[in-house]
C-alpha cells in the first residue's frame, strides 16, 4: 500500500489575500499541488434575483478555484460556500459569492488577472503551456475582462487619431483598419474595421459619442480617399484632417529615386567603366541619405551631379521640401512656401515630380494642416510595429474581435494588471503631457470660437487621468 505523503502546511491568511475567509487546512499533496481549504466568514447572502437577503440554507457543493501559485505549486483554493433561500423569489436559493472570485468561476479574480497579465506581449500557445490550462479557457477569461470593441465609458479623451491599415494575412488579403487615439504619449486602441471603406470608416466615426468628439484635436493619415472623406462627412471643420508629412516625404522620395534610377542606367551607358566607377561613393551616398545628405557629402556628390543636372536639381529640389516641413511656418505660409516649390519645379523644367505635384494639389489642404500643430502619425507607425508582432505571433489565425483585445492588452495590460508597479514607459498620460494636450485643445477651441467648453475640457480631462484605474474592481 502506498503511504501517502501529503503534508500540512501553515499559511497565513493575510499572505492568502482573499477577504472574508478564514482558513480551514492546507496541504502540499503527493502531486505537489497546494490545496488549501477555506471557510467564508461572512453570513450575509443575498438573492441573486432580488438583491434581498435570503435566509441562510446550508451550504452549497464544493468549490475548486485555481489561485495564485505558491513557490511553483499550483495552488487551489476549495470552499462550501453558504447558501441561502428567499420566500419572496419562491423559496430561489443562492450561492454565496464573495469580492475574490465570479459566480461559478474556475479561478480567483487574482489568478484570472495574472493569466492576463502573461497574456501581453505573449500568445495564447504560450501561456496554454506554461500555466496548463486550456486556449478556450484563457480566450473566456479574456472575453470576460476585454471587451471586443472600444468602451467608449472608458476614454476620457481621445486626441489625436491615427488611422492606418494593415493586412492580416501574407500579401494584401484580410485588409482591416486600425484607429487610434493619443493623448501624450499614450495611445489607445479604438477600433479593427474590416476592410477600408469609406462607409466602413464613416460608421465608426459616428459612433463616436457627442461628447468624445469635443476630445478630438486632429485626424491624421496617408492620402486615402476613404478614410479622408469619411472624417470630413462626420467632423466639422474645427477638426482638422493631417495628411501625414512621412506619407508625402516617402512620395517625393519616390520620385526622387525613380529619376536616379534613370540616370544612373543613363551614365553607364554614357561613361566609361572607369569613370562610372569612380562616382561610386557619390551613388551610395543618395542610396543610403536620400536628400538628407550631410554638408560634407556634397563635395563626394559633385562629380556625379557635374555629369547629370537634372539629377542635381531634383536633389536641391526635394531638400527645399524637406526644409519647409522642417522650418515652423504657419499654415498659410506654408502653402505659399509649397506654390513657390511647385513654380520653381516647372522653372527648372524637372518632370519627375508632375505626379507628386498633382497629389500635392489633390490633398493642399490636408497636406498643410500638418503645420496647424506639426501633428503626425508617427505613433502610427510604432502601434504597427506592435501590430506585425501580434500578426505573427497569433500565426496569422486571428479574427477581428480577437486582435482589438489583444492590441488593447498589449497598449493597456500593464497598467491594468500589474498590481503597485509604476508603468511609466507607455503608460498613463503624465501630467505634463496632459498639460501639452490640453493647452493645445484650448488653442483649437479658441480657434473654433468655443471658449465656453474650455473649462468644461479642462475638468473633464483632468477627471479622466484615473481612467484605467477604474477598469478593474
Ligand atoms: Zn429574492
Amino acid at each position: 500500500m502506498e503511504i501517502s505523503t501529503a503534508q500540512e502546511l501553515v499559511i497565513p491568511e493575510s499572505l492568502l489575500g482573499l477577504e472574508d475567509v478564514k482558513i480551514l487546512s492546507s496541504v502540499l499533496t503527493d502531486e505537489g499541488i497546494i490545496i488549501i481549504r477555506v471557510q467564508s466568514t461572512k453570513q450575509e447572502v443575498c438573492c441573486r434575483r432580488c438583491g434581498k437577503l435570503c435566509e441562510p440554507h446550508g451550504e452549497s457543493a464544493r468549490m475548486k478555484m485555481r489561485h495564485l501559485s505558491i513557490l511553483g505549486h499550483e495552488t487551489y483554493i476549495e470552499m462550501r460556500p453558504p447558501r441561502g433561500i428567499c420566500k419572496k423569489c419562491n423559496d430561489k436559493t443562492t450561492t454565496q459569492t464573495l469580492s475574490w472570485h465570479g459566480h461559478n468561476s474556475r479561478y480567483t479574480k487574482f489568478y484570472e488577472k495574472h493569466m492576463l497579465l502573461s497574456m501581453v506581449n505573449s500568445t495564447l500557445a504560450d501561456v496554454s503551456i506554461r500555466e496548463d490550462i486550456s486556449d478556450t479557457a484563457i480566450q473566456n477569461v479574456i472575453d470576460r475582462y476585454i471587451k471586443s470593441d472600444v468602451d467608449w465609458k472608458k476614454i476620457k479623451c481621445i486626441g489625436l487619431i491615427g488611422i492606418d491599415g494593415i493586412s492580416l494575412k501574407k500579401g494584401h488579403q484580410d485588409y482591416v483598419t486600425i484607429i487610434s487615439g493619443k493623448v501624450g504619449r499614450h495611445i489607445t486602441i479604438l477600433a479593427v474595421l474590416k476592410g477600408k471603406e469609406k462607409a466602413t470608416i464613416k460608421a465608426f466615426f459616428e459612433s463616436i459619442p457627442k461628447k468624445k468628439r469635443k476630445t478630438i484635436i486632429g485626424i491624421c493619415c496617408d492620402m486615402c480617399d476613404g478614410y479622408i472623406n469619411a472624417a470630413k462627412e462626420v467632423f466639422d471643420k474645427s477638426i482638422p484632417i493631417i495628411v501625414d508629412r512621412f506619407h508625402v516625404a516617402k512620395l517625393y522620395r519616390k520620385s526622387l529615386v525613380k529619376l536616379r534610377k534613370q540616370e544612373l542606367a543613363r551614365l553607364r551607358k554614357a561613361l566609361s567603366e572607369e569613370e562610372y566607377k569612380s562616382l561610386k561613393s557619390a551613388i551610395s551616398i543618395l542610396v543610403k541619405k536620400q536628400e538628407l545628405y550631410a554638408k560634407g557629402d556634397r563635395e563626394k556628390l559633385e562629380p556625379l551631379f557635374k555629369h547629370s543636372p537634372a539629377l542635381k536639381a531634383a536633389y536641391k529640389l526635394a531638400c527645399q521640401l524637406t526644409s519647409i516641413y522642417n522650418s515652423k511656418h504657419q499654415k498659410k505660409t506654408a502653402i505659399r512656401k509649397l506654390d513657390g516649390w511647385v513654380e520653381m519645379v516647372k522653372e527648372k523644367e524637372i518632370t519627375c515630380f508632375d505626379s507628386f505635384i498633382n497629389t500635392l494639389r489633390k490633398y493642399q489642404d490636408y497636406i498643410t494642416n500638418y503645420f496647424i500643430d506639426r501633428n503626425t502619425s508617427g505613433f502610427v507607425e510604432g502601434l504597427n510595429n506592435k501590430l506585425k508582432v501580434i500578426k505573427r505571433r497569433c500565426y496569422g489565425i486571428i479574427n477581428i474581435k480577437n486582435f482589438f483585445q489583444r492590441i488593447f492588452l498589449d497598449l493597456e495590460g500593464y497598467q491594468l494588471f500589474l498590481k503597485n508597479q509604476q508603468v511609466t514607459a507607455s503608460g498613463i498620460p503624465s501630467f505634463k503631457s496632459l498639460l501639452r494636450y490640453l493647452l493645445r485643445f484650448c488653442f483649437h477651441q479658441l480657434k473654433g470660437k468655443r471658449p465656453l467648453v474650455i473649462s468644461l475640457a479642462f475638468l473633464y480631462t483632468f477627471s479622466g487621468v484615473d481612467q484605467n484605474r477604474l477598469f478593474l474592481d
